[in-house]
């Protein structure tokens, strides 16, 4: 086995200022496959039930996150929440001021123990309220790609 060499000598960097283009394909996996299939396909909100510990896992799951148990059926819940918490965002990616502030929400989603992190929309921040009941706004039928962009947001219920 080699020991690692430590490098103590000063080096003189060239670095290159422009943009490489990257391509890349990212898999959901078979669980989150099947959530974004019923958002896509059917506008739904697929969870899955550990049949060993009982916890709901909202997107569903394959296995449990907390006792590894398989998770082999998924039932629908209406993707309706509660905001948990929020966050009220005044800069861009690229740290310049955003035209409006977009507002993200944690969501404790109904009839399952997972939380969703997504935008709150058609709501001014100064009414945000912890406990604020929520329902999904999904892009239109036949506008969905099975994406996390499928799901624009959360309003008030
Ligand atoms: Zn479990």
């Amino acid at each position: 086995m080699a020991l690692p060499e430590r490098v103590n000598r000063r080096v003189d960097l060239t670095y290159f200022e422009g943009e490489i283009p990257v391509e890349y394909v990212y898999t959901y996996g078979l669980g989150y496959e099947e959530f974004f299939r019923g958002i896509k396909e059917r506008g739904v909100f697929l969870a899955s039930r550990c049949p060993e510990c009982g916890y709901v896992y909202l997107p569903c799951r394959i296995f449990c996150e907390r006792c590894f148990a398989r998770m082999e059926e998924t039932f629908e819940l209406p993707g309706t929440g509660k905001v948990y918490s929020y966050t009220v965002v005044h800069r861009g990616m690229d740290d310049s001021p955003k035209e409006r502030p977009a507002l993200v929400a944690l969501i404790d989603m109904d009839g399952a123990d997972t939380r969703m992190v997504h935008y709150l929309l058609e709501v001014d921040p100064a009414s945000v309220e912890m406990g604020m009941p929520v329902r999904p706004v999904l892009k239109p039928e036949g506008e969905r790609r099975g994406h996390v962009e499928d799901i624009i947001g959360f309003a008030p219920a």
